[in-house]
């Protein structure tokens, strides 16, 4: 719609249009008003979209001033950091775990020695395990702090947050500020649980037990 602004209170952000050709007045808010390089004024064409508000009354919902230069959007466009993604490795990994599996299954139902069918599989269930742990790199060196919206470039700790899943990222001063903000202990307690590795040997470890679990009853026979 078509129309021009009639009545406005700058001190209170809100006025009124008169649409063309027709004699009543449509409510408007500063924060229908698309942003543009100065105020409203009386006087103004606009062209404007309608809706009713919450009591039925006819508003304004979309304020574009004719004539008017639109402000500049924000200069920091925010920079979206994409998962981590599995490649065409991963992807290879997990195959080959598939068939592995449907070889030893078979292998189970024909033979009577199962042990031996489970050793090739173990072996690359710690291979790919390494694989699809491997530390990838995010696509975009520059990533947008999740608190203060700053653009910074990726270092190890960010890098080391992405691949473990978080897609918050915070800046520097920002980390530093949370770190401040923490109690101590907790802190002690997340900085060990970030220098130990518990998952790569604790998978092995559970593959070996097995492993020897279902030897021994053979080596004894
Ligand atoms: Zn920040």
């Amino acid at each position: 719609m078509n129309g021009k602004i009639t009545s406005w209170k700058d001190e209170k952000g809100f006025g009124f249009i008169t649409p063309d050709g027709k004699n009543e007045q449509v409510f408007f808010h500063i924060s229908s008003v698309k942003k543009a390089t100065r105020k409203p004024e009386v006087g103004d064409a606009v062209v404007f979209e309608t809706a009713k508000d919450s009591q039925g009354r006819l508003k304004a919902t979309y304020v574009l001033l004719e004539g008017v230069l639109l402000a500049k959007p924000a200069a920091s466009k925010k920079i979206v950091t994409e998962p981590v993604k599995k490649d065409a490795l991963d992807y290879f990994t997990y195959f080959i775990l598939v068939i592995l599996f449907v070889i030893s299954l078979g292998l189970f139902m024909k033979t009577g020695t199962p042990v031996s069918a489970l050793v090739p599989g173990a072996i690359f269930l710690v291979i790919s395990f390494f694989i699809s742990s491997r530390k990838k790199q995010p696509a975009n060196k520059l990533f947008s702090c999740s608190k203060c919206r700053s653009v910074s470039s990726h270092d190890e700790r960010t890098v080391l947050a992405w691949n473990r899943g978080f897609n918050r990222l915070y800046c520097k001063s920002c980390h530093q500020a949370w770190l401040r903000e923490q109690p101590k202990e907790q802190q002690e307690s997340r900085s060990s649980y970030a220098s130990s590795k518990p998952g790569c040997l604790g998978l092995f470890l559970v593959i070996a037990s097995l492993g020897r679990a279902k030897a021994r009853p053979l080596t004894k026979r």
